[in-house]
């Protein structure tokens, strides 16, 4: 029987009239943030008491409505270790990092992060309705004095007018949907006023901490920027509430399709069964599960990290085993700044110049008979060959499959293997180039 979806309100707030409860200004301004305050609604450990009390810490603060979710009785809530710091949150480790996805690097203005090739993320708030504690960029998030200022909007907008590669804008922050109603709406409004934008894409958990700012009106105006897409961030199936439900229904009745990511997080959702409930409950409500996230190697998320064999072992329990639409891309994002890289199960087992051998959830083994007569795509008559877009320096391994290139090095590798000889007789360059026989790929 699939679990069902529910509301709930912590005993504390029975008395609040459901006018305020369902404002979202009142959740906003009811926020808790101190041991004192939390501690009327759960009783809290001594590690989350120390925690709670030390200068310095990675902002706290959560909704009435988020904090209801919890079990008070239970320590290990999987919802209250998402928000409420513990101690092991001072800790240290190896390859912790302030910023480990070397954002700021790939910023060409305060904000703008640009990484791919026809995409960008743009950061336009440092605020959120709740603060996760395993959050990529606490570096800069819940931090007001970060925030991003009149002039730095207009030069992200600017990059923007004069980079027409970029065709997708992924506004996130800090949480864009916590922005002033009429903030967002003339930040939407200035990004449709460029041509080549073709979609734009909302990344917010205030569906999750907060659905009652998902009003009737806020998707009246979502709608207008349509194609508007919107991932929320759901990481276990207790989130998955009454209210949730129906703020999604009325964001795809918005006509927004909704996609989910999670993170996967020790103690929380590092656990196949559990996750196979999440992502069927949130196709329940019209949800795709879109990314799992292995945990970033940030300050204060030590404690959070799974081996990344778990994420590997999650995506074994889901597909096959559940409708493929439930099934998300299992990512690491690479630290340094090399950006998503997705990992999974081994289906490919073997292959030889007629055949491949694969695998399916099942285990069971088969062979798929490669054509003998395939005539090749010709990219010479191809109208979308001719008229790819360009991604400067950025095709990768798709470019060395075109020709673009015949080899990727790794750096300095030209003078670690000129072995401090210089030029010489037998050292022509032309010996390197192709001479241009065969497939004409390479000329
Ligand atoms: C995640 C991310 C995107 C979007 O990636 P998709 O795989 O297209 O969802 C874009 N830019 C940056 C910097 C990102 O981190």
């Amino acid at each position: 029987m699939p679990t069902p979806i529910v509301s709930k309100r912590a005993p504390i707030y029975a008395d609040i009239p459901d006018e305020k409860w369902n404002d979202w200004r009142w959740q906003l301004s009811h926020r808790l943030n101190t041991a004192e305050d939390i501690e009327k609604v759960l009783p809290l450990t001594d590690s989350e008491r120390k925690a709670l009390q030390t200068q310095g810490l990675f902002r706290v603060d959560v909704t009435p409505y988020f904090i209801s979710l919890i079990d008070p009785n239970d320590p290990d809530d999987p919802t209250r270790k998402q928000i409420i710091p513990v101690s092991e949150e001072l800790n240290a480790f190896t390859s912790m990092m302030e910023d480990s996805l070397a954002e700021d690097r790939h910023s060409p203005v305060p904000g703008l992060v640009h990484r791919y090739p026809d995409r960008v993320l743009m950061l336009v708030t440092t605020q959120c309705a709740s603060y996760c504690r395993y959050c990529t960029r606490s570096r800069i998030v819940g931090d007001p004095g970060q925030t991003f200022n009149r002039q730095e909007f207009e030069m992200q907008i600017e990059y923007l007018k004069n980079t027409p590669q970029v065709r997708d804008v992924l506004l996130s922050g800090g949480d864009p949907l916590v922005l002033a109603p009429k903030v967002l709406e003339e930040l939407l409004t200035r990004l449709r006023e460029i041509p080549h934008i073709e979609i734009i894409r909302i990344g917010s958990r205030v569906p999750v901490f907060m659905p009652m700012r998902i009003t009737q009106e806020l998707c009246d105006m979502l709608a207008k920027f349509h194609p508007l897409w919107l991932n929320i961030h759901v990481n276990h199936p207790n989130e998955i509430s009454l209210e949730l439900a129906e703020a999604c229904d009325r964001l795809s009745r918005a006509g927004i399709p909704l996609g989910n990511q999670s993170v996967l997080l020790a103690g929380v959702n590092d656990c196949a069964h559990l996750q196979r409930e999440l992502v069927q409950k949130l196709t329940r409500i019209r949800v795709r599960p879109y990314y799992l996230y292995q945990c970033d190697l940030v300050e204060g998320a030590g404690h959070f990290r799974t081996p990344v064999a778990k994420g590997i072992e999650i995506i074994e329990a889901l597909r096959g085993h559940t409708s493929g639409y439930a099934v998300p891309q299992f990512i690491v994002d690479a630290p340094g700044g090399g950006g998503k890289i997705p990992v999974m199960p081994n289906y490919m087992l073997s292959m030889s110049d007629h055949k491949v051998i694969v695998r399916n959830y099942e285990g069971y083994v088969t062979t798929y008979e490669e054509p003998t007569e395939y005539k090749s795509h010709d990219p010479k008559t191809c109208k979308f060959c001719q008229n790819k877009r360009p991604e400067p320096g950025q095709t990768g391994l798709t470019g060395m499959l075109d020709g673009e290139q015949l080899f990727i090095k790794p750096e300095g590798f030209d003078e670690l293997h000129n072995r401090g000889g210089g030029q010489h007789r037998l050292r022509d360059e032309n010996k390197w180039k192709p001479l241009g026989i065969g497939s004409g790929e390479t000329d």
